[in-house]
């Protein structure tokens, strides 16, 4: 039933490339079209796996659709890359919202009521077919995550934390960043005063018609719903994200460890470097811990191979590739055994890569490794303009885009 809805997603750049170009040979109708949410979704990308896992950068979709059209006939689109630039570089200076976050999650408990609705059983047909897309494909349109995590929160009452990680958990692109915050702003906890309420003459308005005339039960329970108020607590103060420079000087031993935070690696700060050895970590405990399923899995072990691939390929050395319960202990073994004094990898953002750097870093230190994770020029200049609202910030990033 809900396979009227899905479709495939790029794990490999050459799959991502191919839908994009696919893609951009109909996105002069994007701007009108890409609220509507009609099976296939045909009228947007399904590229957010590939740009979460860096199989394809911002800039180089940017690039691409400016070939195509002019500014103007493209912003709508080139804007909602950059959304996801903006929450990139909004939490990464506020990282402490996310540990926030976490903590409030480790304290829910999941009711039986949120159970039902995140298994696709709150009576409301056309949000539960929308919960059971996500389950069954690991995908949504925008629309429709917004519509679901609007019902989850301020007609439901659950707590929003417990749906941003069941979005997390299954989506294919899940990130910390724009998953997390886009759940705090449908709260009402990004924007003062402004929380996302789901309406039913909006879902009557974007849902292909004949998608909502056979999943029409329960629409009423989304008309006059009025938004809950959550206290709203000031954000924290900035923490510049800083440039990591490369050391002038690396050891000859000197390894690059491959994630899937960034998968483009042969167009990053360290495609200039002559690695002794790379190594790919699938880290099958920590994806364990998140509840990742098997679809996602499969997702990124194929996207993480693709990044090998293209690696081994530019810098002419094999990598090894692991798929490992303890993915700490065997990155420090890896290290050990190809005797690397410096390990380069990029610099995982905020998330749960992230959370485990500190502990990475002093394990490999013990075994004589130095850790360095490096940045992106374009990011860290980019991130530095998230202090805001969106549009502030794309007005202030004008001279960074293409
Ligand atoms: C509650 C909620 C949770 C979300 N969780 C995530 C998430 O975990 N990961 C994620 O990548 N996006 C998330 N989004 C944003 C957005 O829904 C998806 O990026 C978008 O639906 C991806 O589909 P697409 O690639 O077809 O988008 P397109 O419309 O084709 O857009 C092109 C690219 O721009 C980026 N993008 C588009 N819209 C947004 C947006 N609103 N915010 C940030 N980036 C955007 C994506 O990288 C996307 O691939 C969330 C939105 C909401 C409302």
């Amino acid at each position: 039933m809900t396979d009227t809805l899905s479709s495939d997603f790029p794990s490999t750049r050459e799959e991502a490339q191919l839908r994009l170009e696919a893609f951009l040979s109909a996105a002069d109708g994007y701007a009108a079209k890409r609220n509507h949410v009609v099976p296939g979704h045909p009228h947007v990308s399904r590229l957010s796996p590939a740009t979460r896992t860096r199989l394809l950068l911002e800039t180089e979709i940017c690039e691409a659709a400016r070939e195509r059209f002019s500014p103007h006939e493209i912003e709508k689109f080139e804007q909602e890359v950059w959304w996801r630039l903006y929450w990139k570089g909004w939490l990464e200076q506020r990282p402490s919202v996310w540990t926030r976050y976490r903590e409030d999650l480790a304290e829910l408990e999941w009711s039986e009521r949120a159970e039902q609705v995140a298994a696709g059983e709150s009576g409301v047909a056309i949000l539960d077919l929308f919960a059971k897309e996500l389950v069954e494909t690991g995908y949504l349109h925008n629309h429709a995550r917004m519509w679901w995590a609007a019902f989850w929160i301020h007609v439901e009452k659950l707590p929003w934390q417990l749906g941003a990680d069941f979005f997390f958990r299954h989506l294919l692109d899940g990130d910390a960043a724009s998953n997390t915050l886009s759940w705090r702003w449908v709260a009402g906890l990004h924007t003062k005063g402004k929380s996302y309420l789901v309406r039913r003459s909006n879902l009557e308005k974007y849902v292909d018609s004949d998608l909502l005339s056979v999943h029409e039960d329960g629409l009423s329970r989304l008309e006059g719903t009025a938004a809950i108020e959550l206290p709203f607590v000031e954000h924290p103060e900035i923490v510049k994200v800083t440039e990591t420079p490369l050391p002038e000087t690396l050891p000859a031993r000197t390894g690059i460890w491959i994630h899937d935070e960034d998968l483009r690696v042969e167009d990053s700060p360290l495609a200039g470097t002559s690695p002794a050895a790379i190594g790919t970590f699938a880290p099958l405990d920590l994806w364990e811990n998140e509840g990742y399923p098997e679809k996602k899995r499969r997702f990124l072990l194929s996207a993480l191979r693709d990044g090998a691939t293209r690696a081994e390929k530019h810098f002419g050395v094999l990598s090894a590739f692991e798929e490992s319960d303890v993915w700490i202990d065997a990155l420090v073994s890896w290290s050990r055994r190809n005797g690397l004094e410096a390990l380069l990898t990029m610099k995982p953002m905020v998330g749960p890569l992230a959370d485990r750097w500190h502990e990475a870093e002093q394990e490999l230190d013990r075994s004589g490794t130095r850790l360095i994770g490096l940045l992106r020029d374009h990011d860290v200049a980019v991130f530095s303009k998230a202090t805001a609202g969106f549009f502030g910030f794309w007005k202030k990033t004008a001279s960074l885009r293409c």
